[in-house]
């Protein structure tokens, strides 16, 4: 055989050998993608990196919706990079564990939420603060500078390779389902509750009572504080005061609005959609605050006139963004010890399902968290 004929099949054998080794290490999943503005949901077949020493391999059990895979997928916030595969809020078992991992075992359970990476070496890093780290990786429509710049895909899907030190620990015993708005809702109102030290006898306000809005009230209410929440319709009230709420407000009915003026301690402001931080402000006592976590599209952001904080003095207002991983894991301590779990819808693992849901979502239909249950994957 010509002995350029006999290399050439020497290198094409040693590369496919190569590739098919490659290949086998990478994780196979599948689960719901949007291709396009239509904003339709459609099965997705895609690869995970391999599971690296310090990784975990989580067979995703449920996976939360929150308004922000929403504002992505509408591109609320910008131009949207497809296909995409939102979800960072995922409860699931651990099926592979990498030989330098501590802290899980197979069998665990385990959630991913909004924040896979940081650059380990900032200040925030440092101080355990990585999710405010300026190199951080979302779970999801972002792109991972730690893995060759790979897109990351979220938790519609069947499974997630990530960070032993970026996993959240799951008890076990614990109603999954519910478990899983947690990684986002729950850590995203937990953070300014703590930021903001709220204690018994607090007057809290909760503008805002969704997803995260109704899991704030749940945490504020079992602070101790007296929380007063504010929505826009009249079918949330029994709810609101179910969940231990001292008032209801329903923003368009003037007369639920008197006698709040100079009343509240904290507000957490939670709203999807343009509205007036100035009326809530105006409600915060001498020394209180406001924290934002909303984040309505770019086409209408609310503003605060600076030159109405002089006449609203000595109040201040911050914005918080999810949480740490040490904080998100004293979250899920808390929340399963106390009991405080989402109320949830649960939906199967269907595009037409999912894109259902999103309308329902913007709509205001839903009773508080949709989750997706993943088990249910054909
Ligand atoms: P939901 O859609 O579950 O809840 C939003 C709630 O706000 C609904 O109850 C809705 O009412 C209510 N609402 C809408 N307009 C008004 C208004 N003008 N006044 C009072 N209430 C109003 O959303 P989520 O809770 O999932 O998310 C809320 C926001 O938080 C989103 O913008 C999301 O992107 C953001 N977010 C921010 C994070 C952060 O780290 N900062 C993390 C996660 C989310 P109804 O349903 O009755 O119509
Ligand atoms: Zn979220």
């Amino acid at each position: 055989m010509d002995k350029w004929l006999v290399m050439s099949f020497a290198i094409m054998g040693c590369c496919t050998c190569l590739m098919a080794k490659g290949e086998e290490k990478r994780i196979p999943a599948k689960g719901f993608a949007v291709f396009d503005d239509s904003g339709e949901f459609k099965p997705f077949e895609f690869t995970r990196r391999p599971v690296g020493d310090n990784d975990i391999l989580i067979e995703i059990m449920y996976a939360g919706i929150c308004h922000s895979d929403v504002h992505h997928v509408r591109q609320d916030w910008g131009k949207t990079q497809f296909p995409t595969v939102p979800g960072h809020e995922i409860a699931g078992r651990v099926i592979q564990v990498g030989k330098d991992v501590t802290q899980f075992k197979v069998g665990d359970y385990a959630g991913v939420g909004c924040w896979i990476a940081s650059c380990s070496d900032c200040d925030y890093c440092k101080t355990e603060m990585e999710h405010l780290c300026k190199k951080r990786v979302l779970s999801f429509a972002s792109v991972d500078h730690t893995e060759h710049d790979e897109p990351t895909y979220g938790g519609y899907s069947s499974n997630y390779v990530i960070s032993e030190d970026f996993a959240v620990k799951i008890p076990q015993n614990v109603p999954m389902e519910r478990v899983a708005p947690l990684l986002c809702a729950g850590i995203t109102t937990y953070t300014p509750i703590r930021f903001s030290d709220t204690q018994k006898g607090d007057k809290v306000g909760v503008a805002g009572f969704g997803g995260l809005g109704h899991m704030a009230v749940k945490y504020a209410v079992s602070l101790g504080a007296d929380v007063v929440v504010f929505d826009i319709t009249e079918e949330k009230r029994e709810d609101a005061l179910r969940m231990g709420a001292k008032k209801y407000v329903n923003v368009n009915k003037p007369e639920d609005l008197e006698g709040l003026e100079d009343s509240l301690d904290l507000i957490i402001d939670t709203i999807p959609f343009q509205h007036d931080p100035l009326m809530y402000l105006q409600m915060l006592k001498l020394n209180g605050e406001m924290a934002i976590v909303g984040l309505p599209p770019n086409a209408e952001v609310p503003m605060i006139p600076t030159s109405a904080l002089p006449m609203l003095p000595l109040r201040k207002v911050y914005g918080s963004n999810t949480g740490s991983i040490r904080q998100t894991q004293e979250m899920m301590d808390y929340s399963v010890s106390h009991e405080l779990y989402p109320d949830v819808k649960i939906i199967p693992a269907d595009g037409k399902a999912i894109t259902e849901a999103y309308q329902k979502i913007i709509d205001g239909e839903v009773k508080f968290r949709y989750v997706i249950d993943m088990g249910t994957l054909e």
